[in-house]
């Protein structure tokens, strides 16, 4: 069975949640019982558990970088959304650069939205602007 992770919008903590259970019925946080907000099978994360799931995860994290001002993100929201329910094996993960800095300037990142792959904590591949489901599919298993 594969598993995901999501924050929890409320306390912030994170939760690892079944994908089977997340695209069924609304999960709801371990520690506080709040509704854990998943867009498909994509989660907004913080930094902090941003680097965490890096430590944790088993299988390829990808992570789109974006910010709400963003016309290319907000368009390209959606079917990264519909490459998540796709691709299973891989968490997907979402971090506003607007509110997480120093993380966007720490990993070089100049234009958004800009998708980055990472296995085993390390970063294989990025790709600036958005992308088709199809994209993100062969971008995340080429
Ligand atoms: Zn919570």
């Amino acid at each position: 069975m594969s598993t995901t992770f999501s924050q929890c919008s409320k306390c912030h903590s994170l939760n690892k949640v079944a994908t089977d259970l997340a695209t069924q019925k609304e999960p709801v946080c371990g520690k506080c019982g709040s509704k854990l907000s998943i867009h498909g099978l994509v989660s907004d994360v913080n930094t902090n558990n941003f680097k965490k799931i890096l430590d944790k995860a088993e299988g390829p994290v990808i992570v789109d970088f974006w910010a709400s001002w963003c016309g290319p993100c907000r368009a390209y929201g959606p079917e990264y959304e519909k490459a998540s329910l796709q691709n299973k094996h891989a968490v997907f993960l979402k971090l506003n650069t607007e509110t997480e800095q120093e993380i966007s300037a720490k990993l070089g990142i100049r234009g958004i939205p800009c998708t980055i792959l990472f296995k085993n904590g390390k970063e294989v591949r990025r790709q600036s602007g958005a992308m088709s489901a199809e994209q993100v599919q062969l971008f995340l298993n080429q």
